[in-house]
C-alpha cells in the first residue's frame, strides 16, 4: 500500500518538523510556562491529556479540563496542539476542543481493535495523525495500524519512533533498534518519520545525541518532551528537558549533513 503521509512535509525537506511540549498538561500555569518560549520553534506543541500509565497509582492526566486551558492558550499565543488519543471518546473530546493533530500511543498501536475504533471515530476528519511504534519491536503491527488509518481515509499520516521495550539492561529506556523504523521507511518512503528521543533515552542528557542521530538517518522530525521545571514533572520527569535546553538542542542540530 502506498502511504503518502503529511502532504509536502517530506518533499519540502528544508527543516525537520518539530513537536515539543510537556509529557502531560498538568495545570494551566505549568502548560503556559512550558510552551510560551518554545512555541515559535515547534510545528506542534504536545501535551498528554489522558496518560496511559504502565502501572496504576500515578498521575493519569487531567482530562477535559486541560482541553479548556489548551484551547484558550492557543488563542492567546497562537500555536498548534497535538495530544494522544486511545479511545473514540478521546477523539470526540479532542475534536470538540479543536485539537490540531492527534497521535496514537505505543500501548494503543499494539491493539488492532482499538486502532479500528479510533480510525472509525475519525472518519471524515482531515487532521494529521501520528502513529507511534508498538511497545515491542513488531514492525508489522506498526504498519498494520498505519494501514488501518489510511484505509479509513486518514491521509495526513506520520510515524513516530519511540524505541522498543527490552527486558535487558540498556543505556536507553527503550532502545531504538534503528533498523526497524528504517525498514518502515523503506516500505513507505513518503511517510514522514519522526523520532521521539525522550521515550527512547529516558534521561535528558541523551536527548541531544539521539536527536542528531535520527536526523543523520534522514528522519523527518523530532518530538521532544519539554517542561519549564522538568524535575517537578508529574510524568516522565527524568527525560523532559527544560525550555532553555530544548532551544539549545534545536539550535545546535546539524541539519546540513542530515540532508536538509
Ligand atoms: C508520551 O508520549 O508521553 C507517551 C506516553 O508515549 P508512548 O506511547 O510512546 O509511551
Ligand atoms: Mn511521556
Amino acid at each position: 500500500m502506498e502511504i503518502d503521509g503529511l502532504k509536502g512535509r517530506v518533499k519540502d525537506h528544508t527543516r525537520p518538523m518539530i513537536i515539543a511540549g510537556p509529557c502531560s498538561v498538568e495545570s494551566e500555569d505549568q502548560f503556559r510556562q512550558s510552551v510560551t518560549s518554545i512555541r515559535h520553534k515547534a510545528d506542534f506543541i504536545r501535551g498528554g491529556i489522558w496518560k496511559p500509565r504502565t502501572r496504576p497509582g500515578s498521575f493519569e492526566g487531567v482530562g477535559e479540563d486541560a482541553l479548556v486551558w489548551v484551547k484558550s492558550l492557543k488563542q492567546e499565543l497562537d500555536f498548534k496542539f497535538t495530544t494522544e488519543v486511545a479511545t473514540p471518546e478521546h477523539v470526540d473530546l479532542a475534536l470538540k476542543y479543536e485539537v490540531d493533530a492527534l497521535w496514537i500511543g505505543a500501548r494503543t498501536t499494539v491493539n488492532p481493535f482499538n486502532v479500528s475504533e479510533i480510525a472509525t471515530a475519525l472518519k471524515g476528519v482531515d487532521i494529521p495523525v501520528f502513529v507511534k511504534n508498538p511497545v515491542h519491536p513488531e514492525l508489522s503491527l506498526w504498519k498494520g495500524a498505519l494501514e488501518r488509518f489510511y484505509k479509513a481515509g486518514i491521509k495526513q499520516l506520520g510515524a513516530i519512533h519511540r524505541g522498543f521495550h527490552t527486558y535487558e539492561k540498556n543505556k536507553y529506556r527503550n532502545p531504538p533498534f534503528w533498523q526497524i523504523p528504517l525498514d518502515l521507511k523503506s516500505e513507505f518512503p513518503n511517510l514522514p518519520l519522526i523520532c521521539d528521543p525522550s521515550h527512547i533515552g529516558g534521561t535528558r542528557k541523551l536527548i541531544g545525541e539521539i536527536s542528531q542521530k535520527a536526523l543523520d538517518l534522514y528522519y523527518d522530525g523530532l518530538m521532544i518532551e519539554t517542561h519549564y521545571n522538568p524535575d517537578k514533572a508529574l510524568s516522565d520527569a527524568a527525560q523532559q528537558v527544560s525550555t532553555d535546553q530544548f532551544l539549545e538542542i534545536v539550535d545546535n542540530l546539524n541539519l546540513r549533513d542530515a540532508g536538509f
